[in-house]
C-alpha cells in the first residue's frame, strides 16, 4: 500500500513548507524508503513558465521540460531526484482538462461541480503520480495558506483521500508560525491555533504539527499547541532557524520525527542512514574560506527569483571549503552610474543569470566586459552566456551595434537571434525550447576538464541562440565554442581558454546541481574564484 503525507501551511506563506515537505522525505529516505514529492498550487495558471520571477520566485524546470514552482527544485536538492513535470499540479491544469472532458461530452449531460469532479480530478492526478514513479510514500504540499479561497477544492482532495486510502496511509502535517514577541521576547501560539482551527472547519484534523520558529519552541508552548490542536506532545515538532537549509531534516529527525511518522503509518522501523548528509552539512556550515559574488540580473531585490543558482553556487562552495557571499546588483546601476563598475574590483567572481527583455541588458553587458577586462572569473548562464556573446562581438570583434534580436529588432549585428523554430511561435505556454537536451563537449577544452565527458545531458529554457553567420567571425577572435547540440546547429558553450576563468553556457547547469555533487560549471566558477583570491595559478581541473 502506497502510503500519502500531507503538508498544509498556516499564518502565513513562505513560512518553509517546502524544506518541510523536503525534509519529511529525507528523514523516510535515508530508512530506506523511496518516496516522491507533488507541490500542489492553487493559482489559476497552467503551469509557472508565464509568471514573473519577481514576484513569485524563479520558474524550475524539470528534466522533462516542465516550468515548475521552485519547490520542486528544493525537492530534487534534497532527495536526489529528477520528478517529472506532473508533480507540479495546478488549479489550471486541474480546469483544463475537466473543461476539455466537458467539452468532449464525457460527463453524459451531468451537472459538473467542484465536487465531485474538480476534486476527483486533483485526486486523480495525485495518484498518476504514485502509480507512475512507484514509490512507497508520496508527499503532496499545498501551496499558499489554509483559508485561501483558492486552496478549498484540493484540501477537500486530500480530506476525502483519507476516507479512501485509510486512516494508516495517509497524514496530514501542518507547518505554521509562532512569532516570538520582540518587546516581551513570549513565543505566540494563537496564529497557529487559528490555522489549526481553519484547517478543521475544513474537515482535516492533522496528526502533526510543525511549529515555525526563529527558536526551539519551549516545553509550556508544546503542551499549548498539542492541547489546543488535539495531538499528542510527541507530535509537535519544531523547525527552528539553523545556520544552513540542509540542517532541518536533521533537527527535525533529531525531535524524533522521522520515527513518529513510521510509526503512525505502520512502516518497519529500520536505521537512518544519516552519515553522508550530515557530512555535507558540515562542509557547508564550516567553511575556511569566503568567496565573494557579483550577481548582476534584474531580479535582485528577490533572492527566491536565483534560488537554484545560488544553491549551485553554495554546493560548489562547499565542495571548496568556501562560504559564498552574494551580493545581488541591479545591472541598471551601472546604466545609471557608469562609476558604479568599478566596484566590481571588490570581487573574486561576477556572475550573470537568466533573464528576458531589453531591461538592464546594457548594464548586464558592461559587467561582462569588465570581467573579462580585469580578468575576473566570469560565469554567464542563458541570458548571461547570451550577452556574454553580444560584449564580446562588440568590443572584441569590432562589430558595432551588435545585439540580440530580444532587445533590439534591428540590430547592425544580430549575433543573438530568435530560433528559427520560434517564429512561428505566438502562444507563451510552454512553447520555449525547454528540459534536458544533450550537448555534445569538444575535447581539450576547459569545458572537458570540468565535466569529464564528451557527452552531456543539461536542462534548458530560452527562444535565443547565437546565430550561425556569426560563428565565424567570433571563433577567428578567440571565442571557444565548446559545447555543441549534436545536430551541431546550436551553441551550447562559450569560453576564452585564455582567461583565469571565463565560462558560458546556454544551459542552466544549477538546475541539476545537488549538496556533495555540484554542477561542473558552478563548481569550476567558484574553484576559480577562491583560487584567484589565494593567488594561485589557475586551477586545471
Ligand atoms: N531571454 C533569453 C531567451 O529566451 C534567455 C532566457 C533565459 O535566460 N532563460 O533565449
Amino acid at each position: 500500500m502506497v502510503k500519502y503525507i500531507f503538508i498544509t501551511g498556516g499564518v502565513l506563506s513562505s513560512v518553509g513548507k517546502g524544506i518541510v515537505t523536503s525534509s519529511v522525505g529525507k528523514m523516510l529516505q535515508v530508512r530506506g524508503y523511496d518516496v516522491t514529492a507533488i507541490k500542489v498550487d492553487p493559482y489559476v495558471n497552467v503551469d509557472a513558465g508565464t509568471m514573473n520571477p519577481y514576484i513569485h520566485g524563479e520558474v524550475f524546470v524539470t528534466e522533462d521540460g516542465g516550468e515548475t514552482d521552485l519547490d520542486l527544485g528544493w525537492y530534487e536538492r534534497f532527495l536526489n531526484i529528477n520528478l517529472p513535470k506532473e508533480n507540479n499540479i495546478t488549479t489550471g491544469q486541474v480546469y483544463q482538462s475537466v473543461i476539455d472532458r466537458e467539452r468532449r461530452g464525457d460527463f453524459l449531460g451531468r451537472c459538473v461541480q467542484i465536487i465531485p469532479h474538480v476534486t476527483n480530478e486533483i485526486k486523480r492526478r495525485i495518484r498518476v503520480v504514485s502509480e507512475k514513479s512507484g514509490v512507497d510514500i508520496v508527499l503532496t504540499e499545498c501551496g499558499g495558506t489554509v483559508g485561501d479561497i483558492e486552496g478549498l477544492p484540493f484540501l477537500e482532495a486530500i480530506r476525502q483521500m483519507r476516507l479512501e486510502e485509510g486512516y494508516d496511509n495517509t497524514l496530514y502535517i501542518h507547518v505554521a508560525l509562532v512569532p516570538i514577541l520582540e518587546v516581551t521576547g513570549e513565543m505566540k501560539t494563537k496564529p497557529l491555533q487559528h490555522s489549526v482551527n481553519e484547517l478543521r472547519r475544513i474537515g482535516i484534523q492533522p496528526d502533526i504539527i510543525v511549529a515555525r520558529c526563529k527558536e526551539m519552541i519551549t516545553e509550556e508552548v508544546i503542551r499549548k499547541i498539542a492541547l489546543f490542536g488535539t495531538i499528542p506532545e510527541e507530535a509537535v515538532f519544531c523547525s527552528y532557524t539553523v545556520p544552513s537549509i540542509y540542517r532541518v531534516p536533521l533537527i527535525l529527525d533529531e525531535q524524533g520525527m522521522g520515527e513518529y511518522i513510521c510509526r503512525r503509518l505502520n512502516l518497519p522501523h529500520s536505521k537512518p542512514l544519516w552519515e553522508d548528509w550530515r557530512m555535507f552539512v558540515e562542509k557547508i556550515e564550516n567553511p575556511r574560506y569566503t568567496v565573494r559574488i557579483a550577481l548582476v540580473g534584474k531580479y535582485a531585490g528577490l533572492t527566491d527569483s536565483y534560488v537554484s543558482m545560488n544553491e549551485a553556487l553554495r554546493h560548489g562552495g562547499a565542495e571548496c571549503g568556501a562560504r559564498i557571499s552574494i551580493d545581488y546588483i541591479e545591472a541598471e546601476e551601472f546604466e545609471e552610474n557608469p562609476d558604479k563598475i568599478n566596484t566590481l574590483k571588490e570581487y573574486d567572481g561576477i556572475f550573470v543569470p537568466y533573464g528576458f527583455g531589453p531591461r538592464g541588458t546594457e548594464g548586464k553587458i558592461k559587467a561582462i566586459n569588465f570581467a573579462r577586462e580585469n580578468d575576473i572569473p566570469f560565469l554567464g548562464i542563458c541570458y548571461g552566456f547570451q550577452l556574454a556573446i553580444v560584449e564580446f562581438a562588440r568590443n572584441v570583434c569590432n562589430l558595432k551595434g551588435a545585439n540580440s534580436t530580444e532587445i533590439e529588432q534591428e540590430p547592425a549585428h544580430p549575433v543573438i537571434d530568435l530560433m528559427p523554430e520560434q517564429r512561428e511561435i505566438t502562444y507563451k505556454g510552454a512553447t520555449m525550447r525547454l528540459g534536458a537536451h544533450k550537448v555534445i563537449i569538444r575535447e581539450g577544452t576547459l569545458a572537458h576538464r570540468l565535466y569529464g565527458s564528451t557527452e552531456i545531458y543539461e536542462r534548458h529554457r530560452h527562444r535565443w541562440e547565437v546565430n550561425p553567420k556569426y560563428w565565424e567571425i567570433l571563433q577567428e577572435h578567440g571565442a571557444v565554442f565548446s559545447g555543441m547540440s549534436p545536430d551541431h546547429r546550436r551553441i551550447e558553450i562559450f569560453e576564452l581558454p585564455e582567461k583565469y576563468f571565463f565560462f558560458a553556457s546556454q544551459f542552466h547547469g544549477e538546475f541539476k546541481s545537488r549538496p556533495g555533487k555540484p554542477e561542473p560549471e558552478y563548481y569550476g566558477f567558484v574553484k576559480a574564484c577562491l583560487d584567484r583570491k589565494l593567488g594561485k595559478p589557475r586551477p586545471e581541473f
